[in-house]
């Protein structure tokens, strides 16, 4: 079974275990990839891939899983989704790359132009194109730096906002994204975010207390910008109470402090709207997207008020890769498979079906603390019965029962406690409802 498979939705929708996971397959290239890949770079459930697509990832062994994660949010139209594919394939045969600084070409300005008209707002908007998430939110800092004159950076408790060294600063947790990784970038601050199972404060209350750290300890003079995940995502798909962000966008706003809204989990109809800011009307100065937004090739942006963006020179933004016209073609087509399939109406579908088994789970087993989300980015959070005592071991053990049983689910939270889903939109209803029956499974077996 080592022989690649076309994949895409086309692949037979079905959980199917031939071996254990993972298979003798896996194992002997994980054999190999631990002689030749650096340890710091771990796989959360090994099994080697050889196709993908709809709701299943097939492995060397022949298993094939219900894909509950997206890779994290990226391969939200599916994997190999038909028009991601036809527009790869024809970008690759006629260039791969030019470098847009050099000599540019029509995808990265329709992508840019796709980003102005569905972002929140429709006021005067411009885009710059990068590699990862990462890149995007470096340089909407650079370009609240230099458009401020300012040099302060805010953002929140259990944030996460990358890997590079201004990211990682800017990211809360400390293992494994920051563990000796110092010294970090300065100017950066961590302000409470709104978390309304841990703090019980309305969305005004928080962003009052938010706004008092900001205001007294660095001073809204000294700050270029605020940048906030709308739903939190590696810090455990925290949802801020209502009213928190609409608040401190307008405090941005009347100390002119450039609100930006890290959208690069939360974007392109994952929660249900084309991006999260959507759901209370807010909207950002500069919004930075990637993950789902190219339907798994490497693309980022950052869009955001034409003035804004203008205020940085000629030569300022940019990278040898950003933009590239195979990402681009990917992303127009992964745009055209979410308007074509309304993406965002079939987020709000998983969303519903995904939070009625949740409540029924949670009933039967008071581990599970809370249950937030928004459309196909719900999550669970696991605390001793009765408290708000975080209970990462019993996570775990839930998640290698779904792992072992054909179900790839992913954790997050800053005490490992989150259980969070991220289908890709194009699953069926009757391969989410197997996968949620193996997670009830995987509670009962575990408690
Ligand atoms: C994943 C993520 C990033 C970093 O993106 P990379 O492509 O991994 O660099 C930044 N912000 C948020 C909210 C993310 O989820």
């Amino acid at each position: 079974m080592t022989d690649s498979l076309a994949g895409g939705p086309s692949l037979p929708q079905e959980r199917r275990l031939v071996t254990e996971i993972p298979g003798p397959g896996s194992l002997e290239r994980l054999d190999r990839k631990k002689a030749h890949v650096a340890d710091g770079v771990g796989t959360m459930l090994p099994v080697f891939v050889v196709a993908a697509g709809g709701g299943v990832i097939v492995d060397v062994d022949g298993n094939s899983l219900i894909d509950l994660g997206s890779g994290i949010a990226v391969a939200s139209v599916g994997n190999a989704a038909p028009s991601v594919v036809r527009n790869v394939q024809e970008q690759v045969a006629a260039f791969t790359h030019t470098c847009f600084m050099i000599t540019p070409y029509d995808g990265y300005v329709d992508v840019c132009a796709a980003l102005g008209e569905l972002t929140p707002g429709d006021h005067a908007k411009k885009s710059a194109l990068f590699n990862s998430g990462a890149e995007a939110v470096e340089n909407a800092v650079k370009v609240a730096r230099v458009a401020t004159g300012r040099d302060a950076v805010a953002v929140f408790d259990h944030a996460y906002h990358g890997r590079t060294n201004l990211t990682m600063a800017m990211t809360a947790k400390n293992m494994p994204y920051k563990q000796g990784f110092g010294p970090f970038a300065g100017e950066v601050y961590r302000a409470p975010m709104s978390y309304p199972f841990r703090d019980g404060l309305t969305g005004e209350q928080a962003a009052t207390r938010a706004i008092d750290v900001l205001d007294k300890q660095v001073g809204a003079s000294n700050l270029a910008c605020v940048v906030i995940e709308p739903i939190q995502g590696e810090g455990g798909f925290v949802v801020p109470a209502p009213g928190f962000l609409p608040a401190i966008a307008a405090w941005c706003t009347a100390n002119d402090v450039v609100f930006i809204a890290d959208e690069i989990q939360s974007g392109f109809c994952r929660t249900g709207d084309w991006f999260a800011s959507d759901f209370e009307g807010v909207v950002p100065d500069l919004v930075t997207t990637a993950k789902g937004i190219a339907g798994g090739l490497p693309l980022a942006g950052v869009t955001g008020r034409a003035d804004l963006m203008d205020s940085v020179h000629v030569g300022g933004l940019g990278g040898t890769y950003g933009g590239n016209p195979v990402a681009c073609a990917a992303a127009l087509g992964a745009i055209d498979e979410m308007r074509t399939h309304d993406l965002v109406g079939r987020a709000r579908e998983i969303g519903t079906l995904m939070e009625g088994r949740l409540r029924t789970l949670a009933a039967d087993h008071p581990v599970i603390a809370d249950i937030r989300g928004r459309g196909a980015m719900m999550a669970i959070e696991l605390c001793a019965p009765g408290t708000a005592n975080p209970d990462p071991v019993r996570t775990a053990a839930v998640s290698a029962y779904c792992h072992q049983h054909g179900i790839v689910t992913l954790t997050c939270g800053t005490w490992g406690n989150v259980f969070r889903f991220l289908p890709p939109l194009s699953i069926s209803d009757g391969l989410l409802h197997e996968g949620f029956d193996v997670v009830a499974e995987a509670f009962a077996a575990t408690a």
